[in-house]
């Protein structure tokens, strides 16, 4: 991937107690305007990955870079203000008494004028389908709203870096569709977006780049067509298959003349034709 290096984790590791490492020697290069997808099973780090990304957390061994920056303790709002996290819990972002109000409160604190806080405040609503809920308080809105609102609030501050954790989760189609073409703009406008999914098919239609995170450590990195070839590595990260690259070797298996184009994986294709793929 050519382009600069917005962030540089090197051997990052963390823990939240001193029996086990949350994440663990993380090395990785983010490349300015990249779409990242972060794929891996329930506890393997993607969370505490993102706060360190973000700045929440603190390296307890290894340095992370920013535009080539070494952020330490002095200079750790360089994260905080480029990298946005969106929340898996929608709830731990909110903290003022109505939409506006909330999405307001980010530029704001920058110090932005009353003009350019109204135009982002504007832009996040409508990005975000808030329209008519813009004072309402948002303790009172469903699980979805509240994720859009989170999800609103940050768009507002527009950081470089965009962390979205497991940003679907509890909403409805046509707002998943919606954050889709959100994510489409913001790419469009040459953000850099990580998105921590367990949703196969969006990340093999979407992402440019898989990283698989297991037991704290980044255990693959590379395209989707790269990642999804890996059987054994989908099987032990517990990685759906996307059902776009199923119907693809299902097609070589069906091939005219009755010939089979047999793939490297030949197993897997013989599975896959017989409908029996994991979900
Ligand atoms: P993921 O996002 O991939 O599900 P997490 O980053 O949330 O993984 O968790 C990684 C590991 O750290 C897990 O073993 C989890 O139990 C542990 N962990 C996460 N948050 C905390 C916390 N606040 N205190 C103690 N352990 C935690």
């Amino acid at each position: 991937m050519s382009g600069e290096s917005i962030l540089r984790l090197c051997d990052v590791s963390f823990s939240y107690s001193p029996e086990r490492q949350a994440v663990s020697r993380v090395c990785a290069d983010i490349h300015a305007g990249e779409r990242i997808a972060v794929l891996g099973p329930n506890g393997a780090g993607k969370s505490t990955l993102f706060l360190l990304l973000n700045g929440v957390l603190r390296p307890s061994e290894g340095s992370i870079r920013y535009l080539g920056k070494t952020i330490t303790e002095k200079n750790i709002n360089v994260l905080r203000r480029n990298v946005g996290i969106i929340f898996q819990d929608a709830d731990s972002q909110m903290i003022a008494p109505g939409v506006r109000e909330e999405i307001s409160f980010g530029p704001m604190n920058l110090k932005l004028s009353r003009e350019e806080t109204a135009r982002r405040v504007a832009y996040a609503i409508s990005c975000m389908n808030l329209q008519g809920l813009e004072e309402r308080p948002p303790h009172y809105l469903s699980g979805g709203e509240k994720k859009r609102v989170s999800i609103a609030d940050i768009i507002a501050m527009e950081p470089a870096v965009f962390l979205f954790d497991e940003p679907a989760a509890s909403l409805d189609c046509a707002n998943e569709e919606k954050l889709e073409a959100v994510l489409d703009d913001l790419s469009g406008q040459g953000k850099t977006l990580l998105i921590s999914t367990h949703d196969a098919d969006f990340a093999w239609r979407w992402a440019q780049r898989v990283l698989v995170m297991q037991g704290g450590m980044v255990r693959a990195d590379g395209t989707p067509p790269e990642i999804f070839a890996q059987e054994a590595l989908c099987r032990e990260a517990n990685l759906k298959c996307p059902t776009l690259y199923r119907i693809k070797d299902v097609g070589r298996t069906q091939s005219p003349e009755g010939e089979r184009e047999i793939p490297a994986d030949g197993g897997r294709i013989e599975s896959t034709a017989r409908g029996e793929m994991r979900e």
